[in-house]
């Protein structure tokens, strides 16, 4: 078969291609693997009970029935669901929102694949015309991001710089000393949480990104799929605002609904119509699942309360006791932890591995344990730097039981592995 430079680039192996064959295998196969690569959610009961609840009005209302399933929404999504969620953005943050600041997308992936695209990429000639580039200000940064250009040389990125701290742990931090933004630069975007490390970039540093993204003109896109103000999966000191030049993406998914691809786009307006003119082309329209199943968490605010003591607690609680195993299981080995400060990954530092954290990943593979190697969290930064190879992702969302029994799989093999070294 033949295939145009658009169908070669995107059939080629991507992270995110093989990385989802891993988790959807996984999930389908009813067989002994432990998943601990993917992002799935973990399963919630209130917050199953809460959908299940909804579901069951809707079907039972004619109406919303046909709504449900029978109506395309305009290309940017329900309308009722982005007034509600206008109302609460304005009454409970104080975001200077209404409903043409929102537009909904079929999950927030293809929201970043349009709005990439959108900033990134061929010019039109004239002063303007030049190819421009997505700007990483740190990586590691999400594996999702790394194929979504259109164009090659799409992303380009920058090395964090590194604080060691306590109990094996380490954190993450903005190199603004190293962080430069060309002419060539479309637009800034950073995930807060971090997908994969669960770093939380700090208020400073978010304030000094959008600074640097207005004095230069570009966009500051923020990817809040596991942050605030929900599904809230932040477990530091973190507050969030927006300003008409931040594009605030958000997502249903991270809450438990990732089935219903509901994303959400917080923008200035100019960018909200562009955007719907992109999706209308792509999708029609977006899906109207999700939005119905969550309007009326989003109406009454009961999704913030979910969030806050549901949803993020039970994160939080998870994340303690994978870390407190790999304290004690590793104890002597070179290794780190990222500050868990969100999200639903720890992100494994091994100092000096003898293997490659690919090599790593295969060994596990075969013990039953699915992770992600770190290699894949760099995009844009092509430096050889060997603290990408010393990398590993584990996602502790899934059953506690499972979690321990991954871990203890892992700490057993990265021990013989050092000790064989
Ligand atoms: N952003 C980050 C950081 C993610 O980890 C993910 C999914 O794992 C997404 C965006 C996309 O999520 P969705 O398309 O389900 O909204």
């Amino acid at each position: 078969m033949k295939l145009s430079k658009f169908g070669t680039k995107f059939t080629s192996d991507a992270g995110i291609t093989s990385l989802m064959d891993d988790l959807g295998n996984a999930m389908a196969s009813g067989e002994d693997i432990i998943m601990m690569g993917g992002g799935n959610p973990g399963f919630i009961p209130e917050v199953e009970s809460a959908l299940r609840e909804r579901l069951q009005r809707i079907c039972d209302d004619p109406t919303l029935f046909r709504k449900l399933v029978g109506v395309y929404d305009p290309p940017l999504g329900d309308t009722a669901f982005i007034k509600s969620l206008a109302k609460l953005l304005n009454n409970t943050l104080g975001w200077p929102v209404s409903e043409k600041n929102i537009g909904l997308t079929n999950g927030s992936q293809s929201a970043f694949f349009m709005l990439f695209n959108m900033f990134a990429g061929e010019y039109e000639g004239g002063a303007e015309g030049a190819i421009k580039q997505i700007q990483l200000p740190m990586t590691p940064e999400y594996i999702g991001y790394a194929d979504a250009g259109l164009t090659e040389a799409f992303f380009r990125s920058n090395r964090p710089t590194i604080e060691l701290l306590d109990d094996q742990l380490f954190k993450y931090h903005v190199d603004f000393e190293h962080l430069t933004i060309p002419e060539s630069t479309g637009a800034l975007c950073i995930s807060r949480p971090t997908n994969p490390t669960g770093n939380v970039i700090t208020d400073q540093e978010l304030t000094r990104l959008d600074g640097l993204a207005r004095e230069h003109g570009v966009p500051l896109i923020l990817d809040c799929a596991y942050g605030l103000p929900f599904p809230g999966l932040i477990f530091s000191d973190a507050s969030s605002y927006w300003n008409d030049n931040m594009i605030v993406c958000l997502s249903l998914s991270k809450l438990g609904l990732p089935a219903c691809r509901t994303g959400i786009v917080i923008a200035h307006e100019d960018v909200i119509n562009a955007l719907a003119g992109v999706n209308a082309i792509l999708n029609l329209a977006t899906g109207s699942f999700g939005a119905m199943l969550a309007a009326d968490l989003v109406d009454s605010g009961q999704i913030l309360a979910l969030s806050d003591n549901v949803v993020r607690p039970e994160y939080l609680r998870k994340s303690q006791a994978a870390v407190a195993r790999l304290q004690k299981g590793l104890s002597g080995l070179p290794f780190r932890i990222h500050k868990p400060e969100g999200a639903m990954f720890l992100w494994l530092w091994f100092d000096g591995l003898p293997i490659s954290s690919h090599e790593l990943y295969e060994c596990l593979k075969k013990k039953g344990v699915l992770i992600v190697s770190g290699h894949y969290f760099f995009p844009g930064l092509d430096e050889d730097w060997s603290h990408k190879r010393e990398c590993i992702r584990i996602t502790y969302s899934q059953d506690e039981s499972l979690v321990a029994r991954g871990l203890d799989i892992i700490i057993a093999e990265v021990r013989k592995i050092y000790s064989r070294a």
